[in-house]
């Protein structure tokens, strides 16, 4: 059963997110904590509980999803329990691998925040030199975290087109969406036998949760329009079916980086007969695509593949309805 708690920030929702994930830490005995780089170099993976100062993860970058090195870091921690701290397309990407057995939970806490949207790098960088700080960055995409975040129309196209922004099946769920983050911010807790009324500051009146419920909902509904313009614009080039998908990767040799880069990729490779990908393979994978965009960020030819991949999956989802 889930229960809803309250953080308040005090002017510095940053600030009182790290102190509860130290808190969290030291309450449910950590190991490790997996974390979101916020520059490029930067380890995916905290030990101690002091570094959590650097992490960012209301950052509005996305340099790699973290779902991808969560079983290589269950092997490196064999017996402990290990921490994840991710987006809601991570979480996504988790929760599939998990369904496909491909991944055990049974020593992970999960930690979910809800997400701003994220800029593509080179955005980013320009972005960050002009307003003199990549920390003005966050701080001003939090700003906007009550109207639901700003330049959607500047962010990767995967994030314009997030199926939910909202952090919603983690163990933990951090919620920041629609609400007045420089006074407070909502924790979800779904599972976790910790006593959270001494790990944060008391049970969420359930306005808050009320306010973020309807954001999530307009952001749905925004996210499901802009798909829908974004396919419509591309129509003409996208591919048609699975088959046309998989001509069109006969024509990228041996490239494979929008795979090395996918979460669900990583975990179960797609194999190739006779120099094509298996069509079964190919299919399994995009159906459990979690819509990060990845892919399209590591792309050479710079593929809108958000929105090819996106379109596909719909296509194929329709003729199975058929
Ligand atoms: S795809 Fe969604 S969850 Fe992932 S970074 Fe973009 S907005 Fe955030
Ligand atoms: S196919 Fe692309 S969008 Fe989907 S999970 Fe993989 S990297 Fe993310
Ligand atoms: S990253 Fe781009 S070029 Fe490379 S295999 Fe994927 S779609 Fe083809």
């Amino acid at each position: 059963m889930s229960s809803q708690w309250m953080l308040k920030t005090k002017g510095d929702p940053l600030g009182a997110v790290h102190r509860f994930l130290q808190d969290v830490w030291q309450a449910a005995g950590l190991d490790a904590l997996v974390i979101p780089p916020n520059a490029k170099g930067q380890k995916h993976i905290l030990t101690d509980p002091a570094g959590l100062e650097e992490v960012n993860p209301f950052q509005p970058l996305m340099l790699m999803n973290i779902a991808k090195v969560i079983p290589e870091v269950l092997k490196e921690h064999k017996d402990g329990r290990v921490g994840v701290l991710l987006r809601p397309c991570e979480m996504r990407a988790l929760t599939e691998n998990a369904g496909r057995g491909v991944i055990q939970t049974e020593r992970l806490l999960t930690l979910c925040v809800d997400c701003l949207g994220t800029f593509p790098e080179d955005e980013f960088e320009w972005r960050a030199a002009r307003k003199g700080s990549e920390e003005g960055l966050t701080g001003e995409a939090l700003q906007f975290a009550p109207q639901g975040g700003i330049s959607a129309y500047r962010y990767r196209a995967a994030c314009q087109m997030c199926v939910s922004p909202g952090a919603t099946e983690a163990d933990v769920n951090i919620g920041i969406l629609g609400l007045p983050v420089r006074q407070t911010v909502l924790v979800d807790v779904k599972n976790g036998p910790l006593d959270w009324k001494t790990l944060t500051d008391g049970t969420a009146d359930p306005a808050l949760s009320t306010k973020r419920d309807i954001m999530l909902a307009k952001l749905s509904e925004r996210h499901t329009r802009t798909r829908e313009r974004l396919i419509n614009g591309l129509m003409e080039v996208l591919p048609t079916d699975i088959e046309a998908l998989l001509d069109q990767f006969e024509n990228c040799g041996s490239c494979q980086m929008c795979m090395d880069s996918c979460p669900i990729c990583t975990v179960e490779f797609p194999r190739q007969f006779e120099g094509r990908y298996r069509r079964e393979d190919v299919a399994a994978w995009l159906a459990s695509c979690a819509g990060c965009g990845m892919c399209e960020q590591s792309c050479p030819q710079h593929l809108p593949l958000s929105i090819i991949f996106t379109y596909v999956k719909q296509q194929m989802e329709q003729a199975l309805a058929i």
